[in-house]
């Protein structure tokens, strides 16, 4: 199994460093050609805006969009996450536009850009997961297909939508590999 992990922008050098770690091949994506033989990809945080305007560039927006359409697991955090919804409130930014979720950008607040909390999580319901909120997003509705897998502070913070996952915050920015083991998971499943 190969994890793509898209490497335009943002902190997928922890993405590559949380999949070593587990002992998961990984690749970074950088071009069209790079998406040959992955079984799987990561969007990683970073800028949303910027991150999907390189995709565009790259034209990696269409060629992922058809990959996920016939099955391909994505795992988005923070910006992915904005990334897969298709309503980002506010914004016409562009996106891949997969998941049945709006999202609202920076939505816990200026006072409260980062914070380190423990979330919980439904696949691990007996233990909460370790997560890094950075000026994060939250999804903000989620249409019939979107099941909810965590709330925080009465805020939805993780979704999956059959192979697409996404979390607000950055479980590679911690020891916790819950949520990337989680995401292996479900490739296995495909
Ligand atoms: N605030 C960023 C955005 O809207 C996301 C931040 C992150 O990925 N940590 O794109």
């Amino acid at each position: 199994m190969i994890v793509g992990v898209l490497a335009l922008q943002g902190d997928f050098a922890e993405h590559l460093a949380m999949l070593a770690r587990i002992g998961v091949e990984a690749r970074e994506v950088r071009k069209l050609s790079d998406l040959e033989g992955i079984d799987a990809l990561i969007i990683p945080g970073g800028e949303s805006t910027t991150i999907g305007k390189l995709m565009a560039r790259y034209e990696l927006d269409k060629a992922i969009r058809a990959r996920a359409q016939h099955g391909m697991p994505i795992y988005g955090t923070c910006a992915g996450l904005i990334l897969l919804a298709n309503e980002i409130e506010g914004s016409q930014q562009p996106r891949l536009g997969l998941m049945d979720i709006a999202v609202v950008r920076n939505a816990f607040g200026r006072q409260i850009e980062s914070f380190e909390a423990d979330i919980p999580f439904k696949p691990t319901p007996e233990h909460p997961v370790r997560g890094v909120f950075i000026r994060a997003p939250i999804v903000s509705k989620v249409g019939k297909g979107v099941e909810i897998l965590s709330e925080f502070d009465g805020k939805i913070v993780a979704v999956q939508q059959g192979n697409l996952l996404a979390t607000a915050f950055h479980p590679e920015l911690t020891d916790d590999e819950r949520v990337h083991r989680y995401f292996l998971g479900i490739i296995k499943a495909q």
